[in-house]
């Protein structure tokens, strides 16, 4: 893809006279209901707006209570109650910034985020709308720990950091009509809190402004599931999607890790009730009844639980039975069905249990986002805008 290559040095070259928006705002607290809560400053001095006039000056030994009154924000100090406003903005002196907030009714844990908050009431005036208006990278390393915890390497952290990344910016305009972009809840992408861990941080950091995009520059669906078995899917297989990079491969990373296999035993009666009643098929014969107790996937994944008769998806048996994945075989056993079977989620896109094993063998970031998506490339953020100002 010389072309490509070529555009993208030029977009490159090019980009440094566009600047892209390093911040994001994202609403915290998203699914509680708060009436009375406290904002603490922990590393900088912060600056307090209400309804868009100075109020004052504090530093971190400052606490602020806020509840709601009416269809306003009361704000008090320790000290003094400093009146009802409609809106609060609580900004920071210092890059390097940030607070703690603990809701007091109902009670709730301290949550750590960095950078600045806004407050105001939703429209019915029943609830706080938190708004922490967040430097892009330090937003991405919270969603890094909220979404994949600590204790993994810099390498594995790079690709969630990187794919992370891909993800907000595909859903940046999602909350746009709440007055925010992007909430911290599953929704879009969990938020908890700031990083803390140094690795996420540094992953960040080593990756900063690199997002996943597809041969024609757009953001990729950056699928990922927890173990494929030895066996990725393709998109369309799974999902009414198709895809130049959501692409079946073989991966042998995964195969011993702690996902790769699983194992359920069912009732002969229930799996014949389960044929008869779904697809209406009868089974009285016992050849029969011996075709449909046996399959393998033993030469590659298959889409359908296949016989003469018969074209099951294999995702309406994972789906009915709660099964880890499609990629299984069943035998019968006396009076039971065993199933036994690899993976564990949809099999579509980066397989985490692969990419951290990659990741540990020394596979560079960039080698493993290639392996586990097909003809994408790793382009710089701003260089992207200015393709989309085009
Ligand atoms: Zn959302
Ligand atoms: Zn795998």
């Amino acid at each position: 893809m010389k072309k490509n290559k070529i555009l993208l040095l030029l977009l490159f070259l090019l980009f440094e006279i566009y600047t892209y928006a390093n911040t994001v705002s994202v609403r915290i607290l998203t699914t509680k209901i708060i009436n009375t809560f406290i904002f603490t400053p922990l590393e900088s001095d912060y600056t307090v707006y209400a309804d868009g006039e100075l109020l004052m000056e504090c530093d971190p030994s400052g606490i602020f209570q806020m509840n709601i009154e009416g269809d306003f924000i009361r704000l008090k100090t320790f000290e003094k109650d400093l009146g009802k406003f409609s809106t609060i903005k609580i900004i920071a002196k210092k890059a390097e910034s940030s607070f703690k907030i603990k809701s007091v009714i109902p009670s709730g844990k301290i949550r750590t985020y960095d950078n600045d908050l806004e407050i105001k009431l939703s429209p019915d005036k029943r609830q706080f709308i938190l708004v922490n208006k967040v430097d892009l990278e330090n937003y991405i390393a919270g969603v890094v720990e909220s979404e994949g915890g600590k204790g993994s390497n810099l390498e594995y952290y790079k690709i969630q950091s990187v794919l992370c990344r891909t993800y907000l910016l595909a859903h940046i305009n999602r909350h746009m009509l709440e007055g925010f972009e992007v909430c911290d809840d599953v929704h879009c992408q969990a938020y908890v809190s700031k990083a803390s861990d140094g690795t996420i941080k540094k992953a960040v950091l080593k990756t900063k402004e690199i997002v996943v995009v597809d041969n024609n520059l757009n953001l990729i669906t950056a699928a990922f599931h927890s173990n494929c078995g030895g066996e990725t899917c393709n998109s369309q297989d799974v999902w009414a999607m198709t895809t130049t990079y959501l692409k079946s491969i073989q991966d042998t990373y995964c195969l011993n890790q702690s996902q790769a296999h699983w194992e359920r035993i069912i009732p002969l009666e229930d799996w014949q009730e389960y044929i008869q009643l779904k697809y209406k098929q009868s089974i009285n014969s016992k050849k029969k009844a011996n075709i449909i107790t046996s399959f393998n996937q033993e030469s590659g994944r298959e889409i359908y639980f296949y016989d003469k008769d018969l074209k099951i998806p294999l995702k309406n048996i994972r789906a009915d039975f709660k099964l880890k994945s499609t990629y299984f075989s069943i035998e019968q056993i006396r009076d039971s069905i065993i199933f036994k079977g690899r993976g564990y989620g949809h099999g579509v896109g980066l397989c985490q249990e692969g990419a951290m094993q990659m990741a540990k063998l020394k596979h560079p970031y960039e080698n493993i986002l290639h392996h586990y998506y097909k003809d994408v490339n790793l382009v710089d953020v701003s260089a992207l805008n200015y393709f989309r100002q085009e």
